[in-house]
């Protein structure tokens, strides 16, 4: 039995001190981990944990190139995450295959995303914040709230999708959950020592990037930063952060 996590600590250490450094990142498209979690993983790969990543979509829409089909882009955007991930010390990502900007908040999604809990057991699962209004993607709104619904309560509980036991996968609580791409963050993690390892990631995925080099991508980065809140209080935060909103799933 894992002990409940302290609230007021910090919510990383915590997981690592009473559960497991095992973290999952749900996310809808191939560079959105990077964007919004790339320095966090690479710390956290860092630290000795073990990263894996489930991507719901192969992004097979993103692009205006009308020289090339969704399929070929799939296929290029999965090598672009793959080498990535191979950057940032993560797991080769398991991509779900649902098409791009098609995709449903339904049973089918949901049963997939728990097998993948059940299977990976993580402690911590980063994913979009499913909840967040105004300019988002579908996808993003689908897979956060997907991600969410099949951590609680269904892939905790046996009478949900029970013919997985066959395959010996069992019920798993993850115990904590951070959501990217919030608008109410509680959580930011210092990435500046990680700064160049997220952006050689974000690099990889070239045909994203519209001729970006790490210089553009790095001050892009930083006025979304500074974009991101009012003066006052950026004061007390990391100048270079990721930030967070953190779900505790053991109390
Ligand atoms: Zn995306």
């Amino acid at each position: 039995m894992i002990e409940a996590l302290d609230p007021k600590a910090d919510l990383i250490s915590e997981v690592a001190t009473k559960a497991a450094k095992r973290a999952l990142c749900i996310f809808a498209h191939p560079d959105d981990l990077e964007f919004t979690c790339g320095g966090a993983v690479a710390k956290l790969a860092l630290d000795g944990w073990a990263i894996d990543i489930v991507i719901t979509t192969s992004g097979n829409k993103g692009t205006k190139d009308s020289t090339v089909t969704g399929q070929q882009l799939a296929g290029e955007r999965e090598q672009e995450s793959r080498t990535a991930a191979s950057i940032l010390k993560a797991n080769e990502p398991k991509f779900l295959g649902f098409p791009d900007g098609m995709l449903h908040a339904d049973d089918e999604l949901r049963e997939l995303l728990v097998r993948e809990i059940r299977r990976l057991r993580p402690e911590l699962v980063i994913t979009w914040d499913g909840f967040r209004p105004g300019f988002n993607h579908r996808d993003h709104r689908v897979t956060g709230i997907s991600a969410y619904d099949a951590i609680y309560p269904a892939a905790d509980d046996h009478l949900f999708h029970p013919d997985q036991k066959y395959e010996g996968l069992e019920p798993h609580r993850p115990s904590a959950m951070l959501l990217a791409g919030t608008d109410d963050p509680d959580y930011h993690i210092d990435i500046e020592p990680f700064m160049d390892i997220k952006i050689s990631a974000l690099l990889a995925h070239t045909s994203q990037m519209g001729g970006r080099d790490a210089e553009g991508l790095k001050r892009m980065y930083e006025e979304r930063i500074q974009a991101s809140v009012a003066d006052e209080e950026s004061a007390n935060l990391p100048k270079l952060r990721e930030s967070f909103k953190k779900v505790i799933l053991r109390r």
